[in-house]
């Protein structure tokens, strides 16, 4: 049909400033794929345990299909509030703490963003980053300021320091980070933590990896959270990558009263609250045991290791289920020239240039089946020599 209206003259500057174009083309060529090895997608290839798809079940049969209160219902945040007594030690709600349930981690970030920051202001993030996170800040009209930090991906308090001015209000941490993997320590953590208080900048720790925080990277047998060093920052944590349920958009932020009733108001206009079925299925997975789901992505990351070992260079990932894998220089291809050629292999890999200013790397994700895995990587490894 022949459009007499001009449809892109209505495109806001807004939604014309986010770029999808890397995460696009990569689509697009797999799209002509016909049985695609792919090491590109960023969710666990488990199933959700049973316990948790039942209550869910349960939830829709009981009639819990309603509008629930834009908090969050009573039995989620009951228990959220227990794992997070338990797990940081924090107590919420109190005085001065609360915590929402929100749609999706992402849901949480877009809330905190709108909730904090004014066209102008700052938020520092790690490069390379999360893909949402600079398009946060052209929504918004604030400037995500990267830190580079290749080639050993540790946002550092050294690192961030000096991207510090006037504007800056927020220090966005993801640890276990999207694309790398790299878990910062709770030294590292300490002085960010340090850092954010001496200049008054409030920090966001993205935490929507935790449970997927290997042996090697554990501390106490826990992942590294800023937020048991203090209660003055905005904890984002989720359930879709930890349970498999990446498609029920389920994720929390606690924090800061004031700041958590103003991202609740606003919540209230935009996502109204968390699917209903969902929050009360999962009121119980803090209970559900991941260990051996864990255990089996740790041995695929040290698949991941052992096959580059020797032909390129692979930031150890202490978490998540991702690997940033550098290109070789001798190959004199950018990181989205390699990916064209893995992808003429019929390999799905992503180019670093989507999670970073730099293109010199392509992250891959290691949440596939052995055999996926394996065959992946020695196209890779092939492709490196
Ligand atoms: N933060 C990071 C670092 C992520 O990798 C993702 C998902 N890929 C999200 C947030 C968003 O997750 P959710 O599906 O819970 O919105």
């Amino acid at each position: 049909m022949n459009s007499v209206i001009d449809f892109d003259a209505f495109v806001s500057e807004r939604a014309r400033s986010v770029d999808t174009s890397g995460i696009r083309r990569v689509f697009e060529l797999g799209a002509k794929l016909k049985n695609p090895i792919n090491l590109s997608i960023g969710q666990p290839d488990f199933a959700v345990p049973d316990a948790i798809k039942q209550a869910t079940i349960r939830a829709i049969e009981s009639d819990r299909n309603g509008y629930t209160l834009t908090q969050g219902v009573p039995e989620l945040l009951g228990a959220i509030s227990r794992h997070l007594g338990s797990d940081v030690g924090w107590r919420v709600p109190s005085d001065d703490l609360n915590v929402i349930v929100t749609s999706g981690t992402s849901g949480a970030l877009w809330l905190a963003f709108m909730a904090i920051l004014n066209p102008g202001d700052e938020c520092i993030v790690a490069d390379p980053y999360f893909v949402l996170y600079p398009a946060l800040g052209q929504v918004t009209g604030s400037s995500v300021v990267a830190c580079d930090t290749y080639p050993d991906f540790r946002l550092t308090a050294a690192r961030v320091e000096p991207l510090i001015t006037n504007r800056t209000k927020l220090l966005l941490v993801n640890s276990p980070s999207n694309p790398s993997g790299v878990v910062l320590n709770s030294g590292e953590l300490r002085e960010l933590v340090d850092l954010c208080e001496r200049r008054g900048i409030l920090m966001i720790s993205d935490e929507i990896y935790d449970e997927f925080t290997y042996d090697d990277a554990r501390e106490n047998g826990q992942c590294p959270s800023p937020a048991r060093l203090t209660d003055q920052l905005l904890l984002v944590r989720g359930f879709g990558k930890t349970y498999g349920c990446t498609g029920w958009r389920m994720g929390y932020v606690a924090g800061p009263r004031l700041i958590i009733q103003q991202m609740q108001k606003l919540q209230q206009y935009t996502y109204v609250c968390a699917p209903s079925m969902a929050q009360v299925g999962l009121a119980g997975a803090f209970d559900v045991d991941m260990s051996a789901h864990v255990a089996a992505y740790k041995r695929k990351r040290d698949m991941v290791l052992e096959a580059f070992g020797g032909v390129t260079t692979v930031e150890h990932p202490g978490g998540a289920f991702y690997a940033f894998v550098e290109v070789p220089s001798r190959l004199k291809v950018s990181g989205s020239m390699f990916c064209e050629r893995a992808i003429e292999q019929n390999v799905l890999v992503i180019p670093g240039k989507v999670f970073s200013r730099r293109d010199t790397h392509l992250r891959l994700s290691y949440a596939v089946s052995d055999k996926t895995l394996r065959a992946g990587l020695d196209i890779l490894v092939r492709l490196m020599r």
